[in-house]
């Protein structure tokens, strides 16, 4: 069908011509972008991936060609070979970089028609998304989403290079696989061979990386898919990409170096240089800071501030004088209506017995002196909000069985409260403290996690991690007398609020992992039957070995300054975990389900 290229290769693309090109004769194929008719002269914007070219349709020249340029429509795609041209200088157009040419045509085929689409590629108000979902293709068509998955691609190709570079393997691991733990449903698919069996969508490569390292593959990544059914929101996907990577006998720092080194080729692929080592921070530090474990570093800390207020101040308040008081502040907000203090309230989302005093200015009027005290050690100017979270005067005492931990729990719950209003408030109030500046990136590692939380409901201790984690090696013998104080080997890298990934040195010996099995609660029996296979690959020679997993989508989706993932995601899934363009999940048929051994319960 292309037979009337001849010789003609195709050696520009639309967006490449450039005034330096003029006089040559070309060939450009592409979608019709648009199409302008002035009578006896017809433009045609040409697109494909690299931009678009003014194309020429002259009567005067050429009766017949101009006549089937009449035909043009939005979308056709068509291939016209023509001569290059300088634009007269009244006639450039500065914003788009082929603007100093055009191709004046000598021949056009109509490579195919198109129906007229439901939105346009070159559209400048956006379509609804499930429109934009449907119409996928039509979607990626759009320069945003070309620009979004050529990023994308760019990134991957940058972290796998550097890692190969580092000596590290690429080694695929299988889809239909067994459970995870890594704390979700899993997706499972149904055995035809052996009906009633099942098999699962990996959640993540975990166990396979750890068996490689057995297996002496000791610089293990794969850029992989993995699978987890959980509630969706806007940054959490059903399948979803992680940059999944094992070393032998790392110390953490380790990790943290090959993470460093390959997000900034990542980082620079994308045009950005960021500086490195990564500020690492205790969690412990994390919470009593930040109020949260993946701390946003662009917004100012939380500020400790009991010692501003005399203890009574403290009981005229009804604050509890033995927990912290702790100020949170965002610059340069500026005076607040009283409509705008009161919504800072329904923001509060109080843990334990947690309590907001939304209202500063009431507070200063009423003691002028703290008030001061909590403006300077918090460092506030006149235009920055203040907003204050203590504990209520009842609340704090309890034998929890964290209760000695360096954060106590009654602590926890006002600085866990404390750290959700701020980054609330931080993008509430992003256009005036103006601090979420793009390319403005904070990364950083926190360490040093507890091992076991406590679950309230169940009154048990789980894994704060998925169970491979190892602990502390001094905290190895608090793992069944003191739960609470075991710390976790375990890390995650952050930037500006966001967890990109998590990792962990793991327990290479079959003894202490039985031991975390049943610190978790889980039978010999259990432990067996899940992990079985596991628990013996262990016993041949383990490796120390340890690793960490980054998710490739959110960190495209940060650098592509996307709101959503579905914005670097090809094909992804709505909120409802449906594919909107080819319609799944479906029911499927009768003979499948018989196949399977399956049936169907009718609702
Ligand atoms: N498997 C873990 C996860 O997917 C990461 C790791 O520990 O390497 O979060």
């Amino acid at each position: 069908m292309l037979d009337f290229l001849g010789d003609l290769k195709r050696t520009h693309m639309c967006g490449a011509l450039r005034a330096s090109d003029a006089g040559e004769k070309t060939i450009l194929m592409g979608w019709v972008n648009r199409r302008r008719d002035l009578g006896n002269l017809i433009f045609v914007d040409v697109r494909d991936r690299s931009g678009v070219t003014q194309v020429v349709f002259s009567e005067e020249r050429n009766a017949a060609l101009h006549e089937k340029a009449e035909l043009l429509r939005n979308e056709f795609v068509i291939a016209v070979i023509g001569t290059v041209r300088l634009r007269d200088t009244d006639t450039v157009n500065r914003n788009i970089p082929t603007g100093e040419v055009e191709l004046v045509a000598d021949e056009l085929r109509i490579l195919n028609e198109a129906k007229h689409p439901p939105f346009l590629p070159g559209d400048t108000s956006l379509a609804n998304e499930e429109m934009r979902l449907k119409y996928r293709y039509l979607d990626l068509r759009r320069d945003a989403m070309q620009f979004n998955i050529e990023l994308r691609h760019k990134v991957a190709l940058a972290i796998r290079d550097y890692l190969a570079a580092q000596g590290f393997f690429e080694i695929e691991t299988p889809f239909m696989t067994r459970s995870t733990p890594e704390g979700a449903r899993d997706y499972l698919v149904p055995s035809r061979v052996q009906p009633g069996t099942f098999y699962a969508l990996p959640q993540s490569p975990q166990l396979f990386k750890q068996i490689l390292m057995i297996a002496g593959f000791d610089k293990y990544f794969q850029i992989v898919r993995c699978f987890r059914d959980e509630d969706l929101r806007a940054d959490r996907q059903p399948e979803f990409t992680q940059i999944d990577l094992e070393l032998s006998y790392p110390q953490p720092e380790r990790v943290w170096e090959t993470v460093e080194g390959f997000l900034t080729a990542a980082f620079r692929a994308a045009g950005h240089d960021i500086k490195t080592p990564f500020l690492r921070m205790d969690y412990d530090d994390a919470i009593r800071q930040y109020g949260i474990d993946k701390p946003d570093l662009r917004l100012p800390a939380l500020t400790e501030v009991r010692d501003c207020f005399t203890p009574g101040d403290l009981a005229q308040l009804a604050i509890n004088q033995d927990l912290p008081v702790v100020a949170i502040r965002i610059p340069g907000v500026g005076e607040l209506s009283r409509k705008e203090r009161d919504d800072i309230k329904p923001m509060f989302v109080a843990k334990g017995g947690a309590r907001v005093f939304e209202d500063f200015k009431r507070v200063e009027n009423r003691f002028p002196e703290t008030g001061a005290r909590v403006r300077q050690k918090s460092g506030a100017g006149a235009d920055d909000l203040i907003v204050l979270v203590a504990g209520s005067a009842q609340s704090g005492k309890d034998d929890h069985p964290a209760q000695k931990r360096k954060v106590t729990p009654a602590e926890l719950a006002i600085y866990a409260s404390a750290g959700l209003l701020r980054v609330a408030l931080g993008q509430k109030y992003a256009a005036k403290h103006g601090l979420f500046k793009r390319g403005d990136y904070r990364f950083l590692w926190v360490t040093n996690f507890p091992m076991f939380e406590y679950d309230d409901q169940d009154k048990r201790w789980v894994a704060a991690h998925h169970p491979f984690t190892s602990p502390h090696d001094q905290d190895m013998d608090k793992l069944e007398s003191d739960p609470a104080m075991v710390r976790a080997l375990a890390y995650d890298v952050v930037l500006n609020g966001t967890e990109l990934g998590s990792g962990s040195i793991r327990i290479h010996r079959q003894d202490i992992q039985r031991k975390i099995f049943h610190a978790l609660g889980m039978t010999e029996q259990e432990a067996k039957s899940r992990f079985g296979f596991f628990l013996e690959a262990l016993e041949y020679g383990t490796p120390p070995h340890g690793g960490i997993a980054l998710g490739l989508d959110r960190i495209v989706m940060i650098l592509a300054g996307a709101e959503s993932l579905r914005e670097v995601i090809p094909f992804p899934k709505t909120a409802a975990a449906k594919d909107l363009m080819v319609d799944a999940p479906t029911p499927v048929t009768d003979l499948q389900l018989r196949d399977l051994g399956i049936q169907v319960k009718k609702k």
